[in-house]
Parts: C-alpha cells; sequence; structure tokens
C-alpha cells in the first residue's frame, strides 16, 4: 500500500509566506515524506503560499487545505486563531488580513524603537528583508539580533528582549479572537483557538464559544499528550471539532522547546468537512477535481 494512504495529516504547517523557511514544493515535500493524506498551510496573516502548495500537492495526491494562523489580542493575552477551508481567493479577505499585516510591520517599528532606546540597534529594513516578504513577526526581529550578536539564539532573544514582559516587547491590538471568528466565517471557513495549551487560557473557550468558535487545536508539539487528552475532552463536552498539527516553520526556528510526536488522524478533516456551509464545500470539491 502506497505510503501516502496513511490516515495522518498535519494541520498547522508555515512557510515563507510567514516567518517559516520552507517554500511551497519544500511543504509538499515535507508532507509527502511523512506519508501525509492531507496538510493545511497556515501561515500568520497570510494566503500566499496556499495556492502553490495546492498546485504541487495535487500532483502527488495530497490534499493542501487552505489556512490561515490570525493572530489577535485580547487584554494583555495573544491568541492565535487557525482559519481552515477560508476562501483565500476572495478580496475582501485579502484585502482585511493585508491590513492586519501592515499592523504587524508598524508593530516590528516600535520594537526596533524600542531596542533602540536600550542602546540595542538594529535596522528595520534588515529585518523585514529577513521577513522576506512574509508576515513580519518577532522571530524576524530575534534573527536580525542573533545576526548582529547580540544574543546567541532566536531563543534568546525572546528571553532577553521580546517575549512577553521584556522590555522591547510590544503587545499587538488590533484584532480580537471574536473579530478573527467573524472573518473567517465570512470567508466560509472554519475558526479554531490555535495550541490553547500554550496560553493556559481555558477560562476563556467557553465565551470563544458563544462568539463562534468552531474548535480547538487538540494536538500539538508543544502539548504534552495530558494537555491533548484535556483538550479533547473539553472539545467532546462542548460539541466542538478539534484539529492538530506540528506549527513546524522548518528547520532552526521555533526551535529549542521541546517537541512532542503529532498523530492527527484523517478523520479530524472529515468531521470538518460536514461542518462546512454548502458554497464552502462545493468551492472544495472543485478544487480537488481542477
Ligand atoms: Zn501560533
Ligand atoms: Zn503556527
Amino acid at each position: 500500500m502506497a505510503a501516502r494512504s496513511e490516515p495522518y495529516v498535519d494541520l498547522h504547517l508555515h512557510t515563507v509566506a510567514s516567518d517559516g523557511t520552507l517554500t511551497p514544493a519544500q511543504l509538499v515535500d515535507y508532507a509527502s515524506s511523512r506519508g501525509y493524506r492531507a496538510v493545511a498551510v497556515t501561515d500568520h496573516d497570510s494566503w500566499e503560499s496556499i495556492g502553490g502548495a495546492q498546485a504541487l500537492g495535487s500532483r502527488v495526491g495530497l490534499e493542501v487545505i487552505p489556512g490561515i494562523e490570525l493572530s489577535t489580542n485580547l487584554d494583555e493575552r495573544e491568541i492565535h486563531v487557525l482559519g481552515y477551508f477560508i476562501d483565500h481567493n476572495d478580496r475582501v479577505f485579502q484585502a482585511k488580513v493585508a491590513h492586519f499585516r501592515q499592523a504587524r510591520v508598524e508593530r516590528a517599528a516600535r520594537i526596533v524603537e524600542k531596542l533602540s532606546a536600550m542602546g540595542v540597534r538594529i535596522e528595520l529594513p534588515r529585518v523585514l528583508q529577513i521577513a522576506a516578504g512574509g508576515a513580519v513577526g518577532r522571530p524576524h526581529l530575534a534573527r536580525a539580533l542573533q545576526e548582529l550578536g547580540y544574543v546567541g539564539s532566536v531563543d534568546e532573544a525572546f528571553a532577553r528582549y521580546l517575549g512577553a514582559g521584556c522590555p522591547a516587547y510590544v503587545g499587538k491590538d488590533f484584532l480580537t479572537p471574536e473579530e478573527s471568528f467573524a472573518l473567517v466565517h465570512e470567508a466560509g471557513g472554519l475558526a479554531f483557538f490555535a495550541h490553547p495549551g500554550i496560553e493556559n487560557c481555558d477560562d476563556l473557550i467557553d465565551g470563544f464559544v458563544a462568539a463562534g468558535l468552531d474548535g480547538l487545536e487538540v494536538w500539538h508539539a508543544k502539548h504534552t499528550p495530558a494537555q491533548a487528552r484535556h483538550y479533547q475532552e473539553i472539545a467532546a463536552q462542548r460539541g466542538l471539532l478539534v484539529s492538530g498539527g506540528s506549527d513546524y516553520h522548518g528547520d532552526g526556528l521555533g526551535g529549542g522547546a521541546p517537541r512532542n510526536q503529532v498523530r492527527v488522524p484523517y478523520q479530524v478533516v472529515e468531521r470538518m468537512k460536514e461542518r462546512l456551509s454548502e458554497a464552502t464545500l462545493r468551492k472544495w470539491n472543485q478544487t480537488v477535481i481542477e
């Protein structure tokens, strides 16, 4: 039996369109080499790698689900929201996402200013160059710091300067989780709370469900098996869908912390499809046939 018939999926992957190092072709190779049946491209505030990955995926029988990972803020907390089966070609959706991405550039500029006030001098143009046209984020600032020898690693940059509570931290306040659910729904997709175990925000889940949340990311490389079971139970109790993925950014990014093996059954994709609107499902089936 061909490796690709193994019924596992990875529904959380980043590419060069945001802060990952994988091109769409490398992402498809990554998934094919592991025998996955489906993946979701979930770049931060970006959709640009989806089309390319879908085209390449269709050649090797890999289902590429259009996704996105939206950065949202609630008070001081940063919540990531995954959208699956979004219509990434929708112009209104693209315009809104582009607007939020611009806000990320402004945030990077403010962090550069804060660092400069501390005598740590990195250049914004270099940070944007490292981001290579993708959605600029703290990992790019970390790499600029590392490049100039201010820190020895990306993890150290977060621990000393960029992490929440650190001197150069700047919060983001341009999209609330509730607004992001609406944005995902308007684009025909399903909204999931990404890696809830990292944020330790279980108290927010019921409010999110009332605001339209569709599911929880149960399996994640930074969730322990106990956390995965915990979120699976919460999802079952609330009638929520479940998802999971590696949150792989390519080698050398976001490493350091222990990463658990993520085994996500294809069945979760089938459950998602049962919840999609008729319109989204019709579009999706056309994409697969093309
Ligand atoms: Zn995230
Ligand atoms: Zn992610």
